[in-house]
């Protein structure tokens, strides 16, 4: 099979090129693409720098662009691509090195939404919770932080600094909607701009290429529901 990778090393390298390794499929010794990275690595070029920890679909690190679609390298099966395979960074991010880009802008629109819980009272033993109160965080508490979804959706790469994106909307929808947290108004207040939530236009990138199969775009349609909610009652209660 035939690798190409973008390289670029900001140390040494005057522009971002492309190198193409030809691998033999059965000297790999898994069948994941972060097999065949890891043997590049070490059977080809030892300077490829590409993120990785768990290798088991858990812990996000490495999200990358592969033949035009963003993935995860552990939990992509080589048997699901074509022979020939073009690796790129996840789009849209400064590149620090090769396949490895940075995610700094997208920790901050996550942190801006204060993914935690904000609770007026402390409960003698813990904060009680119905089943079907749980059930609403189905589908939005799941997210690996991988950043293929954002990375994917060009509204994200026009404006990082002022779209919240995918990834930082869904953990605002899973705030939003427990029924423990008491901060819902202030959460949506702070959604509700021209940028931070609506310039998603439901393009469904996200949805497209999370790995976990969740759905962002549906946790930004429940966000607009409860943002329609929460105006009526207050212009209701504003006479
Ligand atoms: S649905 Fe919204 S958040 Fe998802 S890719 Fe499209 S514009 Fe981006
Ligand atoms: S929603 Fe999916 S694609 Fe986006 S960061 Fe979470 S796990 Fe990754």
């Amino acid at each position: 099979m035939q690798i190409t990778i973008y390289r670029y090393n900001p140390d040494a390298d005057m522009r971002p090129r492309y190198e193409t390794y030809n691998v033999d499929q059965s000297k790999i010794s898994g069948v994941m693409l972060l097999d065949v990275l890891e043997y590049i690595k070490s059977e080809h070029d030892d300077s490829l720098a590409f993120r990785r920890s768990c290798g088991g679909g858990v812990c996000g690190s490495d999200g990358l662009n592969v033949n035009g679609k963003n993935m995860l390298a552990c939990v992509t099966q080589i048997s699901d691509l074509s022979d020939d395979i073009t690796i790129r960074p996840m789009p849209g991010m400064p590149v620090i090195r090769d396949l490895i880009v940075n995610l700094e802008q997208f920790y901050k629109q996550f942190e801006s939404v204060k993914p935690y819980l904000q609770s007026d009272s402390t409960p003698e033993r813990e904060h009680i919770q119905m089943p079907e109160q749980r059930d609403q965080l189905d589908g939005l508490y799941e997210c690996i932080m991988c950043a293929c979804c954002s990375t994917a959706c060009p509204s994200y790469w026009w404006n990082p600094d002022k779209f919240v994106g995918p990834a930082g909307l869904l953990a605002a929808a899973r705030f939003i909607l427990d029924s423990r947290d008491d901060k819902k108004a202030e959460r949506l207040k702070d959604l509700d701009d021209l940028y931070r939530l609506y310039r998603c236009r439901s393009i469904m990138n996200c949805t497209t290429v999370c790995p976990k199969g969740l759905n962002p775009n549906a946790a930004i349609q429940r966000i607009r529901e409860e943002m329609m909610d929460y105006k009526s009652k207050k212009k209701g209660s504003n006479g």
